[in-house]
């Protein structure tokens, strides 16, 4: 097995992470159960953080917390000193009511609503990375009837294409997201931007994918953004203060995977932007990126608890878990793969293969293919590493399922930080019919 972060075995022969017996976790907070790494998460954040402060660089590292975002999770986020990407109003909502700094709050978005446009502003967020002319119109008429100012990016699709899965490329010209730097739609909404009193337009903003293995795609898109940036001052006498690269660094979740380190990308960009704005006799911009996956991807597992199995002779053996598509939908919709073992005992010998099958009723509904596994019975917890980012966030109630507890655990110490739902949480918004 891979030891992610503090995973290891302890003396029962149990996975065991934050010097947490991963067994007695099952036990006492039940299963499906999410159990995050905190000195991990915490070890990640400092690895972004502190190669920026290596390079002297003035930076914002933004957790985009689309990811993962719990009150106790933005906590951890604010006390690592980060900033926040959020993309709706319910994730802002959660960041207010963890207590975060809004001025250190970024408003990332398609399709923002003016409820949501306004709910930034009067929270008085550090900026609203403005996606297109719907969105800078509306704001422009929300600035004006409050009669005040904000902070805005201009959210740029430079054209890039990172080799990554199809369902989550961003970068290319054919998005849903942006203004395009090729056909001109950057540059008029640039202009109409600047146009505007109620605007302070501090940069520009990309993000070309995700689980990104290369810096050539990041490198890529900065040299065709600071490229505008010399034409744009030139032409217009704008000069960047902000460029904003996004996020999409790539994490291991298999063998398959093999990421570079946080502070690799962070390195390689510098070096790009201060040659590119040297070669632009450009000031050099803060530089902004925005990790979500690779802050807690990797320090997440999820424990279940084993039940049934099928054997299909001459074909598989179907091992079915007391969660599936309804806590983790990744790998039904992107066909996503991850790494398990039994938490009760993960050095034993595979002599089976086996393929993990979710509970709902969806044939699609599998967590993993071709598992490698020793015998497996009724008292086995089946521990699936890697699960910490669009795990949680993504999970539902299909089937009525309800959503698993989080437990974070650090230094021998375990805290419940999201309850179990239950039943009646499930019922709670339904109304009967007479
Ligand atoms: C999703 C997203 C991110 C984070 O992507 P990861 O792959 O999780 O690092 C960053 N910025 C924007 C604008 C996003 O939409």
């Amino acid at each position: 097995m891979y030891f992610y972060g503090t995973t290891g075995v302890n003396n029962k022969g149990h996975l065991e992470i934050g010097g947490v017996d991963s067994v007695e976790l099952a036990q006492e907070y039940g299963t499906p159960l999410y159990v995050y790494d905190v000195a991990l998460m915490r070890e990640r954040a400092k690895g972004f953080k502190e190669a920026f402060e290596q390079l002297q660089v003035n930076a914002q590292v933004a957790y985009a917390s689309k990811a993962f975002s719990t009150i106790a999770m933005l906590q951890l986020v604010e006390e690592e000193g980060l900033s926040l990407d959020v993309v709706s109003g319910g994730e802002l909502y959660t960041a207010i009511k963890a207590g975060f700094p809004t001025e250190r709050i970024h408003f990332h978005g398609n399709n923002k609503s003016r409820e949501e446009l306004e709910m930034a502003l009067d929270n008085r967020i550090g900026c609203i990375v403005v996606d297109n002319f719907y969105e800078l119109a509306l704001l422009k008429t929300i600035c004006s009837e409050k009669d005040t100012k904000v902070n805005i990016l201009l959210r740029i699709t430079p054209g890039i294409e990172a080799h990554t899965h199809d369902y989550i490329l961003t970068g290319q010209e054919d998005s849903k997201f942006g203004f395009d730097l090729q056909n001109g739609q950057a540059e008029k909404a640039l202009l109409t931007a600047l146009q505007c009193p109620h605007f302070e337009v501090l940069g520009l903003h990309c993000h070309i994918g995700s689980q990104i293995f290369e810096t050539t795609g990041f490198l890529l898109a900065a040299k065709k953004i600071v490229e505008k940036m010399e034409a744009w001052k030139t032409a217009h006498s704008f000069e960047a203060k902000v460029l904003n690269l996004g996020g999409g660094f790539g994490i291991r979740y298999t063998k398959e995977d093999e990421p570079i380190l946080p502070s690799q990308y962070v390195t390689e960009i510098i070096k790009e932007v201060k040659n590119l704005t040297e070669q632009y006799s450009l000031d050099m911009p803060e530089i902004w990126i925005e990790p979500g996956r690779s802050l807690v991807g990797d320090a997440g597992i999820t424990l279940y608890q084993v039940g049934s199995s099928k054997e299909v002779p001459g074909v598989r053996k179907y091992l079915a878990v007391d969660g599936g598509m309804s806590d983790n939908i990744r790998p039904a919709l992107y066909q996503a793969k991850y790494e398990a073992v039994l938490a009760n005992k993960p050095l034993a010998k595979s002599n089976e293969t086996v393929s993990i099958a979710g509970k709902c009723c969806e044939s699609g509904d599998m967590l993993i293919w071709d598992l490698p596994l020793p015998e497996t019975g009724e008292d086995d917890v089946l521990a699936v590493f890697c699960t910490g980012a669009y795990g949680y966030s993504m999970s539902n109630n299909y089937n009525r399922l309800p959503r698993p507890a989080v437990v974070f655990v650090e230094n021998g110490d375990a805290r419940l930080v999201v309850k179990r739902e239950t039943y009646e949480d499930l019922i709670r918004l339904d109304l009967p019919l007479k």
